[in-house]
């Protein structure tokens, strides 16, 4: 931790000898992607500016002028600093609570410390408007929901199982601003994240604000001043906003806290759902997870779960695909008919595919081809795209071709047409009859009759959480369909005795995670174990060697694997804490002799 004596301005006045000797400064963390400068540096403070803990400022360094933040301000009897330049803006990026944060953070995904103060940061230079205060709100209905109606202060975490229907949003937060605090709303996708503000908008209006990547850097900074200096403010935004600071927060809801858009590919690889639960922790307030499908993450921070409704999606009914012939096409007969008679009664389809074009099977017999090596899908070429191990004929039948899981949206969409026309089918958005669609194109999707394409892409997918993520999106897809007479969703799998399958029909995700996660945890995997990817490409020669001997007994090096020019290693414990520091280190000498690094820390795509 950063030097941080008391006493200076705040404290009792200084004579004229004393002042002349003591110089009030600050250390000051320059904008510099380098764990070289995570300390900071001591800067003299001129008069007139009055810099905090978390200001902006400039300072000189190394003969340029950088951008840097205040981490610790006191009096040191110091001569010949250099001085901070100047002040930009006036509302603190950070404060005590928030920067302890952004400390650990920094440590867990073994990123230098800038990068995670550049995320609590606005885009431009934040400057306090005229504080005129929200209007009163009117009266605030409370959610039905027991757990929720209790949330107030304090850091109680609750995972919901299901979708947070927007009027309990609107009821959970508005009671929040009614009492003066700020709610931080977090959605997995911008298009979510719109819809969300539209609707609190309407309600509740101004005090309302967005932020995220796809808003212009004036309206971000315009929402990260009000979220960070007027109490009562509902932010509403994509992962970014998850750092940033909040006058008095009361509430943080993440929306889909198991999706992909949660988490940072860049480094750092933060994931805005652990960084909200250490916030909530350190700066006491509610933290509301919720996804239709829960992660083993969340699970595994809340003991109790909140149901949303009774169940998070309809009716599933499976088709076997097992015993189509080789070459059958892409919808089994009875799903042919399905479609045939939705659109006969009027009534809206959605097809569902998710192509994996890493994920191959054997197109004689069906089998997942899997690397004998690792045991990861290989890919369709000669070499395991992981683990660079030869592969050969499909270990089932000796077959040599393959093809990938799922199917392209214009396959699909060109099977449909020749079922029930041509002007029958189109894109989401289209208003046609039946949709055709993927991942993307769900949070906009309502349908009478799903029509999952072909379920075997996720549940094979070669990584530790396919389950879970399978169910998840299955179920999402799945949900598309809605609740009611004679909504369902038809899908298509040549293994239906699969547990992942077993869970859509049954509608018990939180039971199926909870075995999936000790399933997990036995292998060491997260959440019951930790893993620390590294990417590293241009390093000079026999430096392969040292992460291996460095980290040594501490945890499981597996790796370095070649891919594209660069070597990868997995780094696999229950506890990781002490080796990420052995990590940073070798990392930071990496960097600093020229090689390009990325760490991922509890990668998803593993
Ligand atoms: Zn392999
Ligand atoms: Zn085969």
């Amino acid at each position: 931790m950063a030097d941080d004596v008391q006493g200076g301005r705040g404290g009792a006045p200084l004579g004229p000898y004393r002042r002349a000797q003591v110089a009030l400064n600050v250390r000051v963390v320059p904008d510099v992607p380098s764990f070289a400068v995570d300390d900071g540096f001591a800067y003299a403070v001129p008069e007139g500016l009055d810099p905090t803990v978390g200001s902006i400022v400039r300072v000189p360094l190394g003969g340029r002028r950088v951008r840097g933040w205040v981490v610790a301000t006191g009096a040191e009897a110091r001569m010949g600093l250099r001085e901070v330049l100047s002040m930009s803006g006036d509302v603190p990026a950070f404060d005590r609570a928030l920067l302890g944060v952004l400390r650990w953070a920094a440590a867990r995904y073994v990123a230098p410390l800038a990068t995670l103060l550049a995320k609590a940061s606005p885009p431009n230079i934040p400057r306090r408007g005229k504080a005129a205060g929200y209007a009163p709100l009117g009266s605030i209905e409370s959610p039905e929901q027991p757990a929720l109606r209790d949330l107030g202060t304090g850091s109680r975490t609750i995972v919901v199982a299901g979708r947070v229907p927007l009027a309990v949003l609107a009821a959970l937060t508005g009671r929040q601003a009614a009492a003066g605090r700020t709610s931080l709303i977090v959605a997995a996708t911008a298009a979510e994240a719109d819809a969300v503000e539209s609707e609190l908008r309407g309600r509740f209006g101004e005090r309302v604000v967005s932020g995220g990547s796809h808003r212009s850097g004036a309206e971000v900074t315009r929402s990260w001043v009000a979220g960070a200096t007027e109490a009562g403010t509902i932010v509403v935004g994509t992962r970014e906003v998850a750092a940033w600071p909040l006058a008095a927060p009361g509430l943080a809801v993440v929306l889909g806290e198991g999706r992909r858009g949660m988490k940072d590919k860049a480094t750092p690889t933060v994931h805005a759902r652990d960084l909200l639960a250490k916030r909530a922790a350190a700066e006491r307030f509610s933290l509301v997870l919720s996804d239709v499908v829960p992660t083993a993450e969340a699970l595994a921070r809340a003991g109790s779960v909140s149901a949303i409704g009774s169940r998070g999606w309809g009716l599933v009914e499976v088709v076997d695909r097992r015993a189509d012939p080789p070459g059958a096409g892409l919808l089994a007969d009875v799903t042919a008919g399905a479609l045939r008679a939705a659109v006969a009664d009027g009534r809206r389809v959605f097809m569902f595919t998710d192509r994996r074009t890493t994920t191959m099977r054997c197109t004689s017999c069906r089998t997942i081809r899997r690397c004998e090596n690792c045991g990861a899908a290989p890919g369709g070429g000669g070499e395991c795209r992981r683990c660079g191990a030869p592969t050969g004929a499909c270990a089932q039948c000796g077959g040599r071709r393959f093809e990938a899981l799922g199917a392209g949206m214009s396959r699909v969409a060109s099977e449909v047409a020749r079922i029930v026309g041509a002007d029958k089918v189109g894109e989401a958005g289209s208003g046609r009859p039946v949709l055709v669609g993927t991942e993307r194109d769900l949070p906009m999707i309502a349908a009478d009759l799903t029509i999952v394409v072909d379920a075997d892409g996720p549940l094979m997918a070669p990584t530790y959480r396919a389950a879970e993520d399978a169910l998840r999106l299955l179920a999402r897809a799945v949900a598309a369909a809605g609740l009611g007479r004679g909504r369902r969703a038809l899908l298509q799998t040549s293994d239906p005795g699969h547990p992942v399958i077993g869970a859509l029909l049954k509608g018990d995700p939180v039971a199926f995670v909870r075995e999936d996660s000790a399933r997990r945890a036995a292998l060491g995997f997260p959440p019951g174990g930790e893993i620390l990817v590294v990417e590293a490409g241009g390093l000079p020669p026999g430096a392969d060697r040292e992460l291996a001997h460095e980290v040594g007994t501490r945890a499981a090096v597996l790796g370095p694997a070649e891919s594209g020019g660069s070597l990868r290693w997995l780094i696999q414990a229950r506890d990781l804490a002490s080796t990420r520091a052995v990590v940073r280190g070798v990392v930071g000498r990496w960097r600093e002799g020229g090689a390009r690094v990325r760490v991922d820390a509890d990668p998803i795509d593993l």
